[in-house]
Parts: structure tokens; sequence; C-alpha cells
């Protein structure tokens, strides 16, 4: 045992020597009438710059009256798994709002996105079989092409060229291709109508998670694929997360009626996990709603993510080429940004540093997102820190 405890101390020393050991911070508190700022340890009041609460709904009052009231009626646990006794009423109808809202057939409600990110590249491929995915692909579609126990192929990000040169190359054999719709790290959208022309070529199935693209992106919010004009057969299998613009929790896959009745049969991280709670599910319906009746949020959205780039841009702070609200700001080594984080923590800010293994090595950096609801004086203040931890930057690698 004891030989075993210092191995765990030394992998841990090991981390904090490469600055690739994280922590977590703890948040103490929201105040009700204050939607964006968040209270730390200590009681200070920072302006988060890093969550993924793009429209401004994982603290609207709504979401959380919907989950009492549902609270109230169904309790607050589901009790079981959706095939025992913890499928219920909330569940079906989220599930028929979110089939209209994405043009399908069908949807499945998960626990999480890396659980029907699991699910459906195990239920669709197999041994002998292929996955290719980009190589910045979320990590839950690398480990679903792990666990599906198909080889897995990697190709350069975005490039869909690479993409059907792999497909191209073992005909015979059955191909799964699967991507991000939009970038989680980068913020840049994958270029589907090339892959979605690819896989069809190659018989191929074409999964594409758009966790950071629903509610979002496309003129009403559905996403990368509505960006791009595409439907439920250029695209079969869509998964979608709940956790982000939503502003509630869980994940769903939207396809035809029997790829998902296929997932109730068979996805194993579907059969045997405890059904989401109802209240969630209640809170997700009225986030649904309201990324359908208010588009002023993802107006808003707009407004301060073309703000934020062309201040960005006057003030040299160097942009990626990114569309949405993901709007990362490189610094290569761990060390600048961790560095970078806690210079704009002391500003007031909180923008977390994004460090190996979620992006490359060599390529860490702060992960700024935006939400509907930032003002624009914040944005404004938030580039001028960067630009002076840029400007920092830059002149440490001359001296
Ligand atoms: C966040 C994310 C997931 C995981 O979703 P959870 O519901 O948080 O588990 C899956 N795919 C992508 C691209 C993501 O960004």
């Amino acid at each position: 045992m004891k030989r075993v405890a210092s191995a765990l101390e030394t992998e841990l020393a090991r981390l904090a020597q490469l600055e690739l050991r994280r922590s977590r911070t703890t948040v103490e508190a929201f105040p009700a009438s204050d939607t964006r700022a968040v209270a730390l340890h200590g009681g200070r009041r920072l302006v988060d710059f890093s969550s993924n609460d793009y429209l401004g709904l994982a603290r609207h009052p709504a979401l959380a009256a919907a989950m009492s009231a549902c609270a109230a009626r169904t309790g607050a646990g589901s009790g079981a798994s959706h095939l025992i006794t913890g499928h219920g009423a909330e569940h079906e109808l989220l599930e028929e709002e979110l089939a209209a809202f994405t043009h399908r057939e069908r949807a499945l409600v998960f626990s999480t996105g890396y659980m029907a990110n699991l699910a459906v590249l195990a239920t669709l491929a197999g041994r002998g079989e292929r996955v290719l995915l980009d190589r910045l692909s979320h990590a839950s579609l690398i480990d679903g092409a792990r666990l599906s126990g198909a080889e897995l192929r990697r190709y350069p990000h975005a490039d869909a060229g690479a993409a059907a040169r792999l497909l191209a190359r073992d005909p015979g054999r059955t191909a799964l291709l699967g991507t991000d719709g939009v970038f989680s790290m980068d913020g840049d959208l994958a270029p589907l109508p090339e892959l979605s022309r690819a896989a069809r070529d190659a018989g191929a199935w074409l999964v594409v998670d758009d966790a950071h693209g629903l509610g979002v992106v496309g003129a009403s919010g559905r996403g990368a694929l509505e960006h791009f004009g595409l439907d439920a057969e250029e695209v079969p299998v869509l998964i979608g997360t709940l956790g982000k613009a939503f502003g509630s929790f869980g994940a769903f896959v939207a396809g035809g009626a029997d790829l998902i009745e296929l997932l109730i049969q068979k996805a194993r991280p579907y059969i045997y996990t405890t059904a989401l709670p109802q209240p969630v599910a209640a809170a997700t319906r009225c986030a649904l709603e309201l990324i359908q009746t208010e588009s002023w949020r993802r107006e808003r959205l707009l407004c301060l993510t073309a703000r934020f780039r062309r201040q960005a841009r006057e003030a040299g702070v160097p942009l990626a080429d990114s569309p949405t609200p993901i709007q990362p700001v490189l610094f290569g080594s761990a060390a600048a940004a961790l560095a970078a984080q806690r210079e704009l923590e002391e500003a007031g800010f909180w923008v977390v540093a994004i460090r190996p293994p979620t992006v490359p090595p060599g390529t860490s950096r702060l992960r700024v997102t935006l939400s509907a609801t930032h003002t624009e004086a914040e944005v404004d203040e938030l580039v001028g820190r960067l630009a002076r931890c840029c400007s920092a930057l830059a002149r440490s690698a001359l001296a």
C-alpha cells in the first residue's frame, strides 16, 4: 500500500512541476439579482468569462421555478433507470420537443453528453470497424470510439479531404465519421457540408456533436446544421448537450426512429444508469421555450462577440478564427496561460487557463466565452486587461 501511495504522490508532484495540476474553485454564492457575476471564495465578485452559459439561462429564475414546481410533483430523484421505473412524463415531453426542435423523428435524453457520446459510438461502431474523428474532437467522442472496440483514426483538424481519403482507403469496412459541430476549445465550425458528402460517398455514418452550437449558432438557434442548411438525411446522428446554452443539465441524441429505438435497446450508458431527475428535464423544457421565443439573447451574443473581436484586434490581442462566443487567446505554455489567468483574476475577471491534455501541448490558452448577460463595459475592460497580459508575454519572449 505504501508503494502505491508514494506513486500517487510522485504523479501529483510531476503534474505540479509541469504546471498541469488542476484545482477547483468553489463558487460561494449567486446573488439572485446578479445574473452573470460570481462571488468566489473570500467573497470577491468576479465576472465569469469562462462558463458555457452562452444565453444566460443557467440562473434564469424561470428555469429554477420550473424545476421546483416539477420537484413538488415528482420528487427530486428518478429512483431507477429509464427501463425500470425512472422514465417520466417530463422526459417524454422533453424528447418530443427536442425532436421537433431538431426536425428529427425522435430524440433520446441522456444524463450527460459524455454518456450520450459513449452510447452512440459504442452502439454504432464495433470490432473490425473504423471510427474517424477530427483531431480536436471532444474527449467523450474519443472515449466512445475506444469503448466501441473499433479502430480509431484521427484526421487533421477540420480537414474533410483527409477524412474522405481515410474513408476511401478501406471501402469494404464499415465506418463512422464523428466531429464536434462547434469545436469546444477553439470555437470554429467543422466543415459539415464536406464531411457529410464524404460520409455519404463512403456509406459511413456521420455523427455530429453540437454541444456548443445548439441554442447559439444558426438563425433560430438550431446549431451548426442550421448554419450550413443541412438536414437529417445529410447528418443522420445529432448529439446535443443541455448543460451549455440550455443552462440546464443532461444531453440528447436526435435521429431516426430506428436509431433511437436501437439506443434504448442496446446502449449501455443509457440502460445501466439512473434516469435524469424529472425536475431537470422540466428546467430544460423551459430553456427550450426561451431559446425559441427570446431570439434577442442570440442576437446580443453575436453583437458582444463581434465587439470582443473588434476591440481585441485593435488592442493587438491575437485572435483565433472563431465566429462563435468561444474566443480562445493562445499563450503557448501552461505557465504563461496560468500567469494570465491570475492577472485577470486580480482585475476581477474569471477566465480559466486551458492546458494539456484538454488542448494539444504548446497551445495552452485562456478560453474566453461570451454570454448574452455580459455588458459592453465588461467586454471592453476584459480586452484591455488581455492586451496587457499579451504585451507582457511578448516582452518576456524578447528578453
Ligand atoms: C461538454 C461537451 C460534452 C459533454 O457534455 P456533458 O453533458 O457536459 O457531459 C460533449 N461534447 C462536447 C463537444 C462538449 O463540449
